[in-house]
């Protein structure tokens, strides 16, 4: 299962109490897949073995898109199969949709999930609606193996990858229980919850297949992006795949030793290697390179750092996104001014496009490197939607 999960830090926490400082020891397995996350082939084996051969070839095509198109929640919903298929698949399967076990909302009307997963771990999942659209932030790690020292999820260590089940199934639950129209654009994905999409690869390219499927769930490749730390040897690899969503790279630095200083996975992927790779990524005609970079105070803000940053990206097909940091207990770093982030994007402006995030769901820990399922506790107002 863990075969392409590269342990980038020899040194990584297991789980929140064990802090940034404990080793690595072990890795629960994953759960065995459920309905949700089966391709066609997977599914049409299953209406096989269960139904036996007589079953005609359409009906796993009904399943899937019942499941993926439709948003069926239970084999009694898929009203177009015969009672008796249905009757039988119920019986010896679940749909393994994770379970909403708590919702916060924020005053700025985005909303944290914490989903309960089949084996009774929990993961977050963030909508945020802002104007037309809807952006599902999902997560592909039950917490993250990469030491980033401004992120909170950092301190969960990794406990393990999601299937690609797991990884469907938050966006089906999310737009489910919003009921989220996906038409015309207005629905989108980013895959920058808790965890490193790059080390969970072929799960998180399998769930990028179904979600992309006209006959899945049927987004666009244009509303998807996976958001990497630098996995330089994944993104290669990721240029190569058929379905994939578009890439961004939480760059967070100017030089390769500031890198190494936030983000120690950069002594693994050095800022060069990355930079070469970004560089040979097979781009979509329609598509640019996103790079997000998180403004520490005094750390990696100063007009030279963005100067070196436009220079490294100089030759590239790509935008900058600035995240002033989120702030949470434990991050030793401070926010910088909001002249000093305008400063910082005037100068990137001059030879790339660069736009200052907003940050969402600060007010219930959901914005961009906050989510650790142990501050529960005190983010405020969880709404009550425990079920
Ligand atoms: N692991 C992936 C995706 C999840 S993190 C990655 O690192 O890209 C999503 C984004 O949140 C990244 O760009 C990361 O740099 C940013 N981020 C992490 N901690 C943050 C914080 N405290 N404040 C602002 N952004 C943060
Ligand atoms: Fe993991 Fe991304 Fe957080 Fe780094 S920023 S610890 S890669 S989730």
């Amino acid at each position: 299962m863990f075969s392409n999960w590269e342990n980038p830090c020899s040194c990584r926490p297991v789980n929140a109490s064990s802090g940034r400082s404990a080793k690595l020891k072990t890795m629960a397995q994953s759960p065995p897949e459920t309905l949700v996350g089966m391709d066609l082939t997977q599914i049409r084996d299953l209406v096989g073995e269960t139904g036996g051969p007589s079953e005609p070839a359409f009906r796993a095509r009904q399943i899937y898109q019942a499941i993926y198109r439709s948003q069926a929640r239970s084999f009694e919903e898929i009203s177009s199969l015969p009672a008796k298929l249905r009757d039988q698949l119920a019986s010896r399967h679940d749909l393994g949709l994770p379970e909403i076990e708590r919702v916060y909302d924020s005053s700025d009307g985005s909303r944290r999930y914490l989903l309960r997963l089949v084996d009774g771990r929990t993961v977050e999942t963030v909508l945020m609606p802002e104007g037309e659209r809807d952006t599902i932030c999902i997560s592909t790690q039950v917490g993250c193996p990469v030491d980033c020292k401004f992120c909170m999820t950092a301190f969960l260590g990794l406990e393990r990858n999601l299937t690609a089940g797991e990884i469907v199934g938050q966006v089906l639950e999310v737009s489910g229980h919003n009921r989220l129209r996906r038409d015309g654009g207005r629905l989108n994905i980013v895959m920058m919850g808790q965890g490193e999409p790059l080390l969970n690869f072929e799960n998180v390219v399998k769930a990028t297949r179904i979600l992309l499927d006209p006959k899945g769930f049927g987004l666009s490749p244009r509303r998807i992006t996976l958001s990497t730390s630098g996995i330089v040897p994944k993104i290669e690899q990721l240029g190569c795949e058929e379905a994939r969503p578009k890439l961004a790279i939480s760059l967070n630095a100017s030089t390769q030793r500031q890198r190494e200083e936030i983000m120690p996975i950069a002594r693994k992927y050095p800022l060069a290697d990355l930079m070469a790779a970004c560089k040979a990524y097979p781009l979509r005609p329609w598509e640019k390179l996103t790079f997000e970079y998180v403004l520490l105070k005094g750390v990696n803000d100063t007009d030279a750092d963005a100067r070196r940053v436009a220079k490294l990206l100089a030759r590239l097909n790509a935008k900058v996104n600035l995240i002033a940091l989120n702030p949470g207990p434990e991050i030793p770093f401070e926010t910088p001014t909001a002249e000093r982030v305008a400063s910082f994007q005037a100068i990137m402006r001059r030879s790339t496009p660069c736009f200052i995030r907003k940050p969402r769901g600060l007010d219930i820990f959901a914005a961009c490197g906050q989510l650790k399922r142990s501050v529960v506790g005190q983010a405020s107002s969880p709404v009550g939607y425990e079920s």
